[in-house]
């Protein structure tokens, strides 16, 4: 997997790359079960089924880290947060920004595009409960480590999505910073702030899943917060 990884050029090369991926035999079984029996709404249409890329220009300055796609999300329409719930809010978050140039993403092909923002996930298989094992976080990190050293000339901050995306980040400012992890790891909430030097700035914010909208944990003025300031952190306007 590493060699796999490592071995990709570029961004366009990573994505085809990730996207035949079959390295964790429970993942792979499940994504395709999900598109196999998919929901009664979406039987009509042809489920990616596949591990999801990620999304947004090479020269971004702010990433955007999520736990792992949804199963008839990223995993019906083969692209991250787009199909689901989590993704209307999010998206909705970010054209309030003024980092995407629509608020819905509904399809591959809907014409959505983001500015200065990569997003991407921490695990690209779709888990069941949304729950990787820490074999296949693992097994999955090659991917992500290469996907940030791709576009580390212009990355300024991350938002990590949930604690599970927060704990993701300590491993990549090793593999591909060099930078010791600091210890004890801060903690994971909403709105933490951790920087280094020479390094992105990490900004918690809690995960846009249903769990955390529909019951107003997470508000929509919540994650214009987070956003305005990761722009400012990153510089962006
Ligand atoms: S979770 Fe990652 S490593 Fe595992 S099969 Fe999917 S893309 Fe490959």
């Amino acid at each position: 997997m590493v060699a796999r990884a490592d071995r990709a050029a570029d961004l366009a090369d990573l994505d085809g790359a990730v996207s035949d991926c079959f390295a964790c035999p429970r993942l792979v079984a499940w994504r395709e079960e999900v598109a196999r029996v998919r929901r009664a709404a979406f039987r009509d249409q042809d489920y990616w089924g596949r591990p999801v890329p990620g999304l947004g220009p090479p020269d971004a300055r702010i990433a955007i880290l999520g736990l792992a796609p949804a199963a008839h999300g990223g995993n019906r329409t083969g692209r991250i947060f787009t199909g689901d719930r989590s993704g209307d809010v999010l998206f909705a978050a970010l054209h309030r920004a003024g980092l995407a140039n629509q608020p819905t993403s509904v399809a591959a092909d809907d014409g959505l595009t983001l500015r200065d923002t990569r997003i991407f996930a921490a695990v690209r298989c779709a888990p069941p409960d949304n729950k990787p094992t820490p074999a296949e976080r693992d097994a999955c990190a090659p991917w992500l480590h290469r996907e940030v050293e791709l576009i580390r000339p212009t990355l300024r901050v991350v938002v990590a999505l949930g604690a599970f995306a927060w704990a993701a980040w300590w491993p990549v400012l090793r593999q591909v910073y060099g930078w010791r992890p600091p210890t004890p790891r801060p903690v994971f909430g909403h709105g933490a702030h951790w920087s280094g030097e020479s390094v992105p700035a990490l900004l918690g914010c809690y995960h846009v899943s249903q769990q955390n909208t529909f019951t107003g944990r997470l508000t929509p003025a919540m994650l214009d917060d987070v956003f305005t300031r990761a722009k400012d952190l990153a510089g962006v306007d």
